[in-house]
């Protein structure tokens, strides 16, 4: 209620952008990731617009993550959390009917227990360390772990095999991820030497999708291009290049809008905000904008960023605030209070990208997203 600034997201963008990605996706089926706020989009409402629009797979990064998008998912959408749960979350991950990915032997014992608890099965996707060295079993654990479900088949179900590339979306490393192609592979045959054939085989994010479509397997987990961007620049050339007579399709999907708070007369040679750090070269007019750093625009924007006020673009200026900035509006001929304020978007012929916007605060398009605080309300329109 009575928000100073709100996020709009379209509903028709991200229809676009799935269908564009199942294009790419093929046999394989698309399970969208959620994590941070959905790419700072909004959990809850991201997941009731990928449940009406068919999207059987949810995949988000915590328990807490599952726990609040699972009253929206209905009874096909299966939910998968592919990182942390805290050890008293599992038997409620299981009551549920969530899968969760398993990158160490304590956890599938814990999930052998909860499940023996719970009297239901545990869904794991056994994530198989193939070079990230982040999260992953080693080639022994992963072994052990065969075992150890192959005894424990009425408490365990072992749903999917996993991996994630450690950083497909640059081509400086394209060795170290076709190293973990080969190796994603010998776990695969190991799997079924051992009996198996796992339901779903998944490794691909987006960067993969369009670089390594080798890596479909049964599932892709796409978080950035369902959102309308790609993972890096390289991504975005290397799409173009094999998919020249269809340019990049994807629509960004937010608009953050705000308002103009009040406008100001400054004279020449006057400070303007707090300290000095920007004068005032020429009796000019500003803007107050009822945003700041605490909503996600970043205090290195200061002096720098740019916002959209009647088709125009305003420089920021002074020092970005915590709930507040300046922007200079000499240039327009008429400005008033309650005027529409882009931040990210199109206004008229003028627009903010986000990749704009991220380069300049220097953050990646991933990580400015998720910034937009959570507690701006996120508006779904067509
Ligand atoms: C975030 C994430 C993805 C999705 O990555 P995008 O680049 O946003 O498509 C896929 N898999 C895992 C394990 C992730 O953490």
């Amino acid at each position: 209620m009575y928000a100073s600034t709100s996020i709009a997201v379209s509903r028709s963008a991200f229809k676009e952008n799935l269908r564009h990605i199942r294009r790419l996706a093929g046999q394989s089926e698309v399970c969208l990731v959620l994590k941070g706020n959905a790419y700072g989009h909004g959990l809850e409402l991201m997941t009731r617009l990928a449940v009406e629009n068919g999207v059987r797979h949810l995949a988000v990064f915590s328990a807490d993550e599952a726990y609040q998008i699972l009253p929206y998912c209905g009874d096909e959408c299966r939910v998968m959390i592919m990182g942390m749960i805290p050890p008293e979350a599992i038997e409620w991950a299981i009551s549920q009917g969530v899968s969760f990915q398993v990158f160490s032997l304590p956890r599938l014992y814990q999930a052998r227990e909860a499940a023996q608890k719970v009297g239901k099965k545990a869904k794991v996707h056994l994530e198989a360390e193939t070079g990230m060295h982040r999260t992953g079993l080693e080639s022994e654990d992963f072994q052990a772990a065969l075992e150890i479900i192959n005894r424990n088949t009425n408490d365990i179900s072992f749903e999917g095999l996993c991996t994630h590339f450690a950083g497909a979306e640059r081509i400086s490393n394209h060795g170290r991820i076709k190293r973990q192609i080969r190796r994603f592979e010998e776990a695969i045959s190991k799997s079924a030497k051992a009996g198996f054939a796992p339901d779903r085989l998944h490794a691909a994010c987006s960067a993969a999708l369009i670089r390594y479509p080798e890596t479909r397997y049964d599932m892709v987990r796409i978080g950035i291009m369902t959102y309308g961007f790609f993972p890096s620049p390289e991504i975005l050339i290397e799409y173009n290049n094999r998919h020249g007579d269809h340019p990049n399709p994807f629509q960004r999907l937010i608009r953050w809008t705000s308002t103009v708070m009040d406008v100001k007369r400054v004279r020449r040679g006057e400070y303007v905000g707090y300290g000095t750090g920007f004068q005032s070269g020429s009796n000019s007019r500003l803007v107050a904008v009822p945003v700041g750093y605490a909503h996600g625009f970043n205090r290195s924007l200061s002096n720098k960023g740019s916002i959209l006020v009647r088709g125009q673009r305003l420089n920021v200026v002074g020092l970005v605030n915590m709930n507040m900035l300046l922007a200079d509006a000499t240039g327009l001929d008429v400005v008033e209070t309650g005027d529409e304020v882009v931040l990210i978007g199109r206004q008229g012929d003028a627009e903010i990208s986000v990749a704009s916007f991220a380069e300049i605060s220097n953050q990646v398009d991933y990580e400015l997203l998720t910034r937009l605080h959570a507690s701006i309300p996120r508006i779904l329109v067509d």
